[in-house]
């Protein structure tokens, strides 16, 4: 670690890391730092602490606004269903229903 702090190659890295957080989020290393403790190390759905793998931005292309910091699971999750909140709720009912026809033995789609 000490050699690579001699060649400068980890502060390359913070000042590319720090501009591209500002060009492409308009925050600054402290701001996403803040934003860390305010999610308290936790992803903003979920809530797992990933071990390794920083949290990302999650940032809404419709509002252009930050909408939290995610692990890149639920990151991902995001980003393949959209924004739109009707395939959020017809999911969530999905799921519910079939939760619920495990507990009953009622299969709500099933045609047996
Ligand atoms: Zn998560």
């Amino acid at each position: 670690m000490m050699a690579i702090k001699l060649f400068g190659i980890k502060d390359d890295y913070e000042a590319r890391r720090s501009a591209r957080l500002f060009l492409k989020y308009g925050i600054t290393p402290e701001e996403e730092a803040k934003m860390l403790v305010d999610q308290k190390g936790a992803c903003a759905t979920c809530e797992e602490k990933p071990d390794l793998q920083r949290l990302v931005i999650d940032f809404c292309e419709d509002t252009a606004t930050i909408r939290g910091l995610l692990c890149p699971g639920c990151r991902t999750t995001i980003r393949r269903a959209g924004s739109n909140l009707l395939v959020w709720q017809r999911t969530m009912a999905y799921l519910l229903a079939s939760r619920l026809a495990s507990y009953t033995g009622f299969a709500g789609n099933s045609k047996v």
